[in-house]
């Protein structure tokens, strides 16, 4: 639960990514990934400098992937086999179909 009001700084936290307080048994510090060579060196150089500087914390809700509930993966994957199956059927029956024009045509 995002803290609702003044946050405390020494028990609560800011959120990076969604910009709330959160207390600090809800997150977690991670380190700032690298976006590309520039940053990477930039993080290096802040990582030796300061080796806090590059960890921000992060919420648990923020830290869980974007939500992909399993359903939606099966019906994904449902889809593609049905994809496959239609295609495969389209194919067979328009094959078929012009074998048989082409054996009336005789
Ligand atoms: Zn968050």
């Amino acid at each position: 639960m995002p803290v609702e009001g003044l946050p405390n700084p020494t028990i609560h936290r800011l959120c990076r990514r969604c910009c709330r307080w959160h207390h600090l048994h809800e997150g977690s510090y991670e380190e700032v990934s690298s976006s590309g060579p520039f940053s990477w060196i930039v993080n290096a150089y802040r990582r030796q400098a300061d080796p806090d500087a590059t960890m921000i914390f992060i919420c648990s809700a923020c830290k869980r992937p974007p939500a992909t509930p399993a359903w939606v993966q099966a019906l994904v994957s449902l889809g593609i086999i049905l994809a496959i199956a239609v295609a495969a059927w389209w194919l067979y029956t328009s094959g078929t179909i012009d074998h048989l024009l082409s054996g009336m045509g005789h």
